[in-house]
């Protein structure tokens, strides 16, 4: 079969997506890749195409590793009910299992076998490999997540670098290496640790135009993250990111007692309660998983309307992998993060106190500010997230700036006499003071610690009464952003003056701010019938949605039964296309995108049924 029937029959879609058709006859032919293409962009049809045709070919078995142990089992499962033959080996399978699984791949029965890393580089495996080698029946590694081979990448597995096995043991066998995570360093890091230098470099776009960005003022998280679901996300499936254990227990529970049906996710907790919870978060609709980034890589959910960040990520890299995870699908979804001044601080201070290397902090602090610069950015958010990734582009309009541009105040004065006052007092009393101490200097208040140090003395004692202590601290913020001054962690939080300083105060930078928003930052009036997402289904008339609730509830049946997640047997947007077409015979279902052949004859005659219930 051509690899375009392939995509058509076996995953029944119309056409191949951006620079898929051409990575797909690159791998196809025999050829090595490294594909860097974003979350949602439709990786696995890149390397599942190539395994079907080569295998029909009489090529043999593609093997895809993977770090995703937990996935593997619903992976395998879409491809079994698209009609491909594939397993999976890890630690999840028993003795015996493993053994049957052997025994196919050994028989070549099997097209695509998902593994470990560190399950393909222990000798019984390459044994059994050398015996497909041997016989000309290992026709493809593909190398997914691969940005866990590099230490740039956020996601380090020591593990990977032993694939190198792979080429040396196996020279004539193709490869292909996929990611998600572009970065120039990390990109370089995966060709070198990979050996892929002669590999065909394929980059897509990595815009996702269908997630809107928004990145809000800090003020009270909890409070404003409920405010963002209740809002526009009541009942949709979403992940809420938070930094620490303590945070996601609390999060998840403060939902729930607001009628959201939250579950927390986090290293923590017993590994049985963590899988059953991303099961849950799979398997049943509109759950909101709150967790820490534990949780998330290889979720391959497609209806994931909303990711919410209640702190600050350590980069851009980490910003849009977690952001992409939502809204798989194409359909409308939104990346909402709430950032403030303590985010600035408690990243930096991470860094700081790392016992990594001083060269290797120095790239964690770029990272780090190319982030800090998009939070704080009055211009259009992805034009800054795709040129971090080298892809120029214009306004979106679709980020929170371009919706509604932000006023801007200029704040370079008022920078000035900051960092002037922290130069005071360390001159003063020979050593430095707190935040919140500085901003009492300046707002000109006489609190017990002025007195005691005699600082209402100070030249810029009060000159800073004219603004409000929250816009205080948004200068502060943007100072620590752009790293004009630290907070010295080594000294009771102490605000201390850096080589950046110097142009601040001269006035050779310009600070410019946002005017904080006097009101709630977001409301359903604001954005207007736009800005609520049309679930699939809201497009279909009365009868059609009465339909698609009818194969909706059939699906549930049928995704329990296969203990597989609903989206596995059918995904929304092809039950709503059904839904709409009403066919009234196996004829009619054909061309529908994602009812692929095997799909057809399995469940067409059931759909029938079911549409002819209504
Ligand atoms: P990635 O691994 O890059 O994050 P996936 O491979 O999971 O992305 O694909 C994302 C979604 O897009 C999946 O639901 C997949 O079925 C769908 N998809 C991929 N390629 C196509 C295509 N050519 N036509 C229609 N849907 C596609």
């Amino acid at each position: 079969m051509s690899i375009e029937s392939i995509l058509q029959t076996v995953f029944g879609y119309a056409s191949f997506r951006g620079p898929q058709q051409n990575i797909v006859a690159h791998v196809t032919a025999g050829c090595d890749a490294l594909v860097l293409m974003p979350t949602g962009g439709g990786k696995s049809l890149c390397y599942q195409i190539p395994a079907i045709a080569r295998q029909q070919a009489g090529q043999g078995i593609t093997v895809v590793i993977s770090p995703l142990i937990a996935l593997m089992h619903d992976q395998v499962g879409a491809l079994h009910e698209a009609g491909v033959s594939a397993a999976f080996l890890n630690s999840t399978l028993s003795m015996q299992e493993a053994s049957d699984t052997e025994r196919q791949l050994v028989q070549g029965r099997i097209t695509l076998l998902y593994a470990a890393p560190e399950r393909v580089t222990t000798p019984r495996f390459l044994a059994q490999m050398d015996a497909l080698a041997e016989r000309g029946a290992l026709s493809l590694f593909a190398i997914d997540e691969a940005h866990c081979v590099s230490q740039w990448g956020h996601d380090f597995r020591p593990e990977y670098r032993a694939l190198t096995v792979l080429h040396e043991r196996y020279p004539g066998v193709p490869r292909m290496a996929l990611t998600a995570t572009a970065d120039a360093l990390t990109r370089a890091d995966i060709i070198e640790r990979l050996q892929l230098q002669s590999a065909r470099l394929f980059v897509s776009s990595f815009d996702r135009p269908n997630i809107r960005y928004t990145i809000v003022e800090k003020r009270d998280a909890t409070a404003q993250l409920l405010r963002f679901i209740r809002d526009e996300h009541m009942g949709d499936a979403g992940i809420v990111y938070c930094q620490s254990r303590k945070k996601v227990e609390e999060t998840a529970e403060l939902l729930c007692h607001n009628g959201m049906a939250a579950l927390p996710y986090h290293a923590g907790l017993d590994a049985r309660v963590r899988q059953a919870n991303q099961d849950q978060f799979l398997r049943t609709e509109g759950v909101v998983m709150v967790a820490t980034i534990a949780f998330g890589m290889g979720i391959d959910k497609p209806d994931v309307r909303f990711v919410a960040h209640l702190d600050m990520p350590k980069n851009i890299e980490g910003y849009y992998q977690e952001t992409g995870r939502a809204g798989r699908d194409g359909l409308p979804a939104e990346a909402w993060m709430c950032y403030g001044l303590q985010d600035v601080v408690n990243q930096r201070r991470m860094i700081d106190e790392s016992p990594a290397e001083d060269e290797f902090k120095q790239v964690l602090r770029g990272k780090l500010e190319a982030l800090l610069g998009l939070a704080e950015a009055t211009d259009c958010r992805r034009v800054r997230l795709l040129r971090y990734f080298g892809e120029e582009s214009s306004d979106c309009h679709n980020c929170d700036n371009c919706l509604t541009p932000p006023a801007v105040w200029d704040a370079t004065d008022a920078a000035r006499k900051l960092l002037s006052t922290v130069y005071r007092v360390q001159q003063m009393n020979g050593f430095g003071f707190g935040a919140g101490h500085i901003i009492d200097i300046l707002r000109g208040k006489v609190t017990d610690k002025v007195a005691q140090h005699g600082h209402q003395g100070l030249s810029t004692f009060g000159i800073g009464a004219d603004l409000s202590e929250a816009q205080w601290r948004a200068v502060l913020r943007q100072l620590l952003a752009t790293n004009a001054v630290a907070v010295d962690a080594k000294a009771f939080n102490t605000l201390a003056l850096t080589d950046a300083s110097r142009a601040v105060l001269k006035g050779e930078v310009a600070v410019r701010l946002r005017v904080a928003a006097a009101k709630p930052e977001r409301s359903r009036a604001r954005h207007g019938a736009t800005a609520v997402v049309p679930k699939v289904a809201v497009s279909l008339d009365g009868a059609a949605q009465a339909r698609f609730h009818l194969l909706k509830e059939w699906r549930t049946g049928v995704a329990r039964e296969h203990n597989l997640p609903a989206y596995v047997i059918f995904h929304d947007a092809t039950l709503a296309a059904i839904a709409q077409a009403a066919p009234q015979s196996l004829e009619a279902l054909q061309g529908i995108s994602g009812l692929g052949e095997r799909k057809r004859q399995a469940y067409g005659a059931a759909l029938l049924d079911c549409l002819a219930q209504f």
